[in-house]
């Protein structure tokens, strides 16, 4: 069967990792969670002094980018993949509020995204990817066969990221998350390079009042719609297939 490229872009905290880790599980493509790379830069900018309270020192993350480096390893015990910075499990280090709370700026950052992207890039070049994030379907995989922008209101995203630091057994303030997940799509709307957008031809998921099980039945199906659709069209167009 062809393979494709899936990009799944909106939103923080609106269930796209889980819905875009389970298709790629299901169809045994590869998944790759963008933001988690944004959130090892800033992890790695924090613990070497690079980011300290609000300011960035620009010129050292420049010059030690090159330095950082993430991947991802499969973990037999969650069945999901860990990110790697410089060899070491960041997995639960990158997830903390500290980190969310630092992680626009950083990914606002020109530079930045010009690597993360370049890497990104790299590892769809076989396609067989499932990536999420902000800028997949419009910056890093622009002719993706499959395209979704899911979004979801900000109190449901904070009630969501709200249970799963809780059930990891994170510090959790409902009222500090809110506020982070709207500063957070704030910033990403509206900084200069690659703002978080839906592209033309995204399919549009509001998942506010899905269940998981019922959006990962309807990502399926879009699935299935793309790989037969390329059998027979390749112009790609998500769109036309409505
Ligand atoms: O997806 P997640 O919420 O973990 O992403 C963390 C942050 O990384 C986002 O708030 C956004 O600022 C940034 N990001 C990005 N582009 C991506 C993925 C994430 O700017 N493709």
């Amino acid at each position: 069967m062809k393979k494709i490229i899936i990009a799944i872009d909106g939103f923080s905290s609106c269930g796209k990792s889980t819905m875009a880790k389970d298709l790629a599980k299901e169809v045994g493509y590869i998944y790759i969670d963008s933001g988690a790379m944004y959130r090892a830069v800033t992890l790695y900018s924090m613990e070497n002094g690079i980011f300290e309270g609000e300011s960035i020192d620009r010129e050292r993350l420049r010059r030690e980018l090159e330095r950082v480096n993430i991947s991802f390893r499969f973990n037999p015990e969650t069945g999901r993949p860990d990110t790697y910075l410089n060899g070491v499990n960041v997995e639960n280090r990158i997830r903390t509020m500290a980190v969310s709370a630092k992680v626009s700026p950083i990914s606002a950052l020109d530079f930045v995204r010009e690597a993360m992207v370049a890497q990104q890039q790299a590892m769809g070049r076989e396609k067989g990817i499932v990536m999420d994030g902000r800028d997949i379907g419009t910056t890093v995989f622009p002719n993706a066969e499959l395209k979704v922008f899911v979004t979801a209101s900000p109190e449901i995203r904070a009630q969501r990221r709200f249970e799963e630091l809780k059930a990891k057994g994170q510090e959790a303030d409902f009222d500090e998350i809110l506020a982070n997940v709207k500063q957070r799509d704030d910033i990403d709307q509206h900084r200069e390079v690659s703002p978080l957008r839906k592209a033309d031809d995204a399919l549009l998921l509001d998942n506010t009042n899905l269940t998981i099980e019922q959006q990962k039945a309807w990502l399926m199906e879009r699935f299935r719609e793309a790989v037969n659709d390329g059998a027979e069209n390749t112009d790609n167009n998500p769109k036309d297939r409505d």
